[in-house]
């Protein structure tokens, strides 16, 4: 579902997003107080602006290098920028990656003074969360930004395609950890993100057999 439009982008709501804030508003409606209810759905919408800024990060880096974004879409855990085409250019890749986490570094240098001049706790919270969100994703685990990172910079001394076989296995190790993790401490969101991590690493591993045959054939 198409809600707004940012620099000819479209950004996007997944439904298991929309069934998540539906489904919470009625639950904590039914639980908390109307006021509870009012101040952490605004919360919600503060992280979710922080969310499309970090992804508009990514693509305002991609379109500084000629590449254009064809929507950004939110899912309960995060967005996605989906960029027409990942650079195999390690300088490209490597900026575009850490433009998102670098907009969570701003926003937590934005709200930190505010909070603690104003001591409104609700701006401290959202420093923090923009904190965690800028950290969590610069986690070497491919596909996520700091997995871009780690495949950028092992490109220059071994090449693309060597550089991702290394970022796709550190990356299946992380996805391993965050669903064992996940199931220990019962935190479905880490469950989530470390399966979605498995199929997006799948995903690029058939692309890439595709690019290695692509070269052998060239080679050849
Ligand atoms: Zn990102």
């Amino acid at each position: 579902m198409r809600i707004a439009t940012i620099a000819q982008i479209p950004i996007r709501l997944h439904w298991s997003f929309l069934a998540l804030v539906v489904g919470y508003t009625a639950f904590s409606a039914w639980t908390t107080d109307l006021q509870t209810v009012g101040e952490s759905l605004l919360m919600g919408l503060a992280l979710f602006g922080s969310v499309v800024l970090h992804e508009l990060g990514h693509a305002m880096a991609a379109r500084y290098f000629g590449i254009r974004t064809r929507h950004i879409t939110l899912f309960p855990f995060g967005g996605i920028a989906a960029i027409e085409q990942i650079p195999q250019n390690p300088t490209q890749e490597f900026v575009i990656a850490v433009a998102g986490p670098l907009v969570n570094g701003m926003l937590v240098l934005l709200f930190l003074p505010f909070a603690l001049i104003t001591g409104w706790w609700t701006l401290g919270l959202l420093a923090v969360l923009n904190a965690i969100m800028g950290l969590f994703n610069l986690i070497p685990a491919y596909p996520m930004d700091g997995g871009r990172v780690l495949r950028a910079m092992l490109s220059v001394p071994f090449g693309y395609i060597r550089a991702s076989l290394a970022a796709m296995a550190i990356g299946r190790l992380f996805a391993l950890l965050f669903v064992v993790g996940g199931v220990a401490t019962w935190t479905p969101s880490l469950i989530l993100i470390g399966a979605f991590l498995f199929v997006a690493i799948g995903v690029e591993r058939r692309r890439l057999s595709y690019d290695i045959e692509l070269q052998e054939a060239m080679t050849a």
